[in-house]
């Protein structure tokens, strides 16, 4: 991802006691997020050292997650690379989308336990545990390759060369009702204000899920800057997106965004939250 050359705005305190949304049904009880399975699988990520869009590690770890995402499958991106793309049925009519990228930044020896790994294993961990029976939309998991721009790249050149997985994956999903990205939600201290771009009342839903699931500390309330990301393909489809990305992050495409800049237990608030919003939607 790329920052946007937005300041960041100080917190503005939206909302505070503000009306809310209409009243939803109650949601039925959600299946309790195993972030001990997730840790696991953000651990065999790390394990394989650098997976930067077309290596054969990538390759390799493609591989794996296609066998486990619920109805796994290749979707093919210019220059060999390749999105997975799983689904979980729900109830009713319509989609949503939950994204997070599994390509490392090409740079020697970051693997990308945050940047990366993080997103990957929750939204994989959700497509395992989630059950068809607790969700009104079906869900699209889409786990896309080469978000990251290769190796030389300007940062102004971000959003052409990067976003690669995305861009192919968006335009076949634009009926989507809504899209929700994982990108930096494994790092320690986790604090996720509303990214900048990202859709307002769904964000909303968002933070009302994380009350439910008793990790609203984790989605103060605010905005900060904008970033280009995987959502951006999806919002200019129409689709109202959300990004979870932590931009306090120290470790940002540096080698010590390894396993000791991460934590089970932000998995674990990112992915009680997320399993909760779902189910909501
Ligand atoms: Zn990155």
């Amino acid at each position: 991802m790329r920052r946007l050359a937005i300041p960041l705005l100080a917190l503005a305190l939206a909302g505070c006691g503000g009306a809310q949304g209409p009243a939803d049904e109650p949601a039925e009880p959600a299946d309790r997020f195993d972030s001990a399975a997730a840790w696991k699988l953000l651990r065999e990520q790390v394990d394989m050292g650098p997976r930067p869009a077309g290596s054969e590690t990538s390759r390799r770890l493609a591989e794996r997650l296609r066998g486990l995402l619920p109805g796994g499958r290749f979707q093919a991106v210019p220059g060999g690379l390749r999105n997975v793309i799983g689904r979980v049925p729900g109830r009713g009519d319509g989609f949503v989308v939950l994204g997070a990228h599994y390509d490392t930044k090409d740079e020697p020896g970051f693997v990308g336990a945050n940047d990366g790994a993080s997103g990957t294993a929750v939204a994989v961990q959700l497509a395992r545990e989630i059950r068809p029976r607790t969700l009104r939309r079906t869900v699209v998991f889409a786990l896309f390759d080469g978000e990251e721009s290769p190796r030389g790249t300007p940062d102004s050149q971000f959003a052409e060369r990067g976003l690669r997985g995305s861009r192919v994956a968006a335009p076949g999903l634009s009926d989507a009702r809504a899209m929700i990205l994982l990108d930096f939600v494994g790092d320690r201290d986790l604090s996720i204000p509303r990214e900048g771009l990202s859709d307002a009342g769904l964000w909303r839903r968002l933070r009302d899920a994380a009350s439910a699931a008793g990790a609203v500390e984790a989605f103060p309330p605010g905005v900060a800057g904008g970033v280009q990301d995987d959502h951006l393909p999806f919002l200019e489809e129409g689709v109202p997106s959300i990004d979870l990305i932590d931009f306090t992050f120290p470790c940002w495409h540096r080698r010590c965004d390894d396993l000791s800049a991460v934590s089970e237990r932000s998995l674990d608030q990112t992915g009680e939250t997320v399993i909760r919003l779902l189910a909501s939607l």
